[in-house]
């Protein structure tokens, strides 16, 4: 019998970056690592790639605009790696809306996530907790935008589109059966490309 042959590359693994700006607790970047490797079968490092966003403020709004964010994320980020999400406390929007959660490239490499107003309803006791578990699902969202995943009409999954932050306490932090069989196919892409690399 044959050996099988693997060359180098077909052990390549697709690697995701967390880069915070500024500074987030090490126990919940670990938190998010395992959840993004978890769902989308990636290995993570943590790893600042943008430090400063002024250039995306908007002093009209005193908010950061989100897009040219993603658009310098994309930037310099290295070829080899296949997802970045940044991570800010600065409160983010898109020219349409008053504020968003996070924005994402809809089956590119970058997205960002806001925890500037995933706080809310939480000041009381213990709540950092439930504070982690939203940054979870919206960090989980916006990487599934990234792999061409849409919104979900299913409440539970953690695509689909939250209006308030009960919408986003109510879904969980898993994707649906419908959306993993579409997130299979994506990473069956993914991993051929970076193959050929
Ligand atoms: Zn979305
Ligand atoms: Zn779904």
């Amino acid at each position: 019998m044959n050996p099988v042959f693997l060359p180098n590359s077909a052990s390549r693994k697709l690697t995701c970056v967390i880069s915070p700006i500024g500074h987030f607790n090490d126990d919940l970047l670990q938190h998010i690592s395992r959840h993004i490797t978890e769902t989308y079968a990636h290995c993570v490092s943590i790893e600042s790639i943008v430090n400063r966003i002024d250039f995306a403020y908007d002093q009209n709004r005193n908010q950061y605009h989100s897009t040219p964010i993603l658009d310098k994320l994309t930037k310099v980020l290295k070829p080899d790696i296949s997802k970045v999400i940044a991570l800010t406390s600065m409160d983010l929007f898109i020219p349409i809306l008053t504020h968003v959660y996070g924005e994402a490239q809809l089956g590119g490499k970058s997205c960002i996530v806001s925890v500037a107003r995933l706080k809310e309803g939480l000041e009381n006791g213990n709540s950092q907790e439930a504070f982690h578990d939203r940054i979870i699902k919206e960090v989980l969202h916006e990487l599934g935008h990234t792999f061409n995943l849409l919104h979900c009409k299913d409440k539970s999954c953690v695509m689909h589109y939250c209006r308030c932050i009960r919408d986003v306490d109510q879904k969980s932090n898993c994707l649906c059966r419908y959306c993993k069989v579409l997130l299979n196919d994506q990473l069956k892409l993914s991993q051929e490309l970076n193959q050929n690399l």
